[in-house]
């Protein structure tokens, strides 16, 4: 996952502030699973994971089923996604990881327009981009080859 919450009750994201400012918090015991409230570490081992925040104890948390088994893939497009909600609407308030109080369920991105409108997304299925990337590899190969055809 990569949005926390202070024992204050503010809202840290990985993407957002850097190492230097949430290791330390995360290291003293400050920071917590939005959902279960179960400690987190600050987590940024490799270069071909983006900073995130784990657990400290496996627990049962509802969390675990969208934020510690979720793939690259599926980390990538969350944050894709939330930078082109960012930079598309400026005006509008674009979290990431939002649990929505009414169905207690959390979207990966919402979108909070200021006439109130609210848009929740999920990233889903990882499968699919793949197969998307697919598709989209024999579609140019497709084109490549009508271009050397004329
Ligand atoms: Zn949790």
């Amino acid at each position: 996952m990569f949005v926390a919450r202070t024992i204050a009750g503010y809202r840290v994201c990985t993407l957002e502030q850097s190492k230097d400012e949430l290791q330390p918090l995360a290291k003293s015991g400050e920071l917590m699973c939005a959902a279960c409230h179960d400690e987190v570490r600050y987590w940024s081992q490799t270069d071909s994971v983006r900073p995130h925040f784990k657990h400290k104890s496996k627990e049962n948390c509802l969390e675990d089923k969208y934020g510690e088994n979720e793939t690259i893939e599926h980390q990538n497009g969350k944050y894709l996604l939330y930078k082109h909600m960012k930079e598309s609407y400026p005006e509008s308030q674009v979290e990431l990881e939002y649990r929505v109080k009414e169905t207690q369920q959390r979207s990966d991105v919402m979108v909070i327009h200021p006439n109130g409108e609210k848009w929740a997304i999920n990233f889903n299925a990882p499968q699919s981009l793949k197969t998307f990337g697919l598709r989209e590899t024999i579609y140019i190969t497709q084109l490549e080859l009508k271009h050397f055809g004329y």
